[in-house]
């Protein structure tokens, strides 16, 4: 196994920098990966479901990010090593 892929297996955690490539083209780039903290998604959690969902948090906060975010929308930022 590659380097690259075990990184790819990496599970995310909260506050980790994160490579948003999901369909919001605009939004494309580096953020910070918490869990989405919307009812839904937490309601989700609350039954085990595992399509896990972030919200994604700007570092320099200076704007919103998107929510509901798939883990397959989103890399592990080798920057965070
Ligand atoms: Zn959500």
């Amino acid at each position: 196994m590659s380097d690259t892929l075990i990184r790819s297996l990496d599970l995310i955690g909260p506050g980790d920098l994160v490579i948003y490539h999901g369909s919001i083209t605009d939004l494309h780039g580096l953020w910070l990966a918490v869990p989405c903290p919307c009812q839904i998604c937490r309601a989700m959690d609350v039954f085990g479901l595992p399509d896990i969902r972030f919200a994604l948090v700007d570092p320099w906060g200076e704007q919103p990010g998107p929510h509901h975010v798939r883990r397959a929308s989103i890399t592990r930022s080798a920057a965070c090593g």
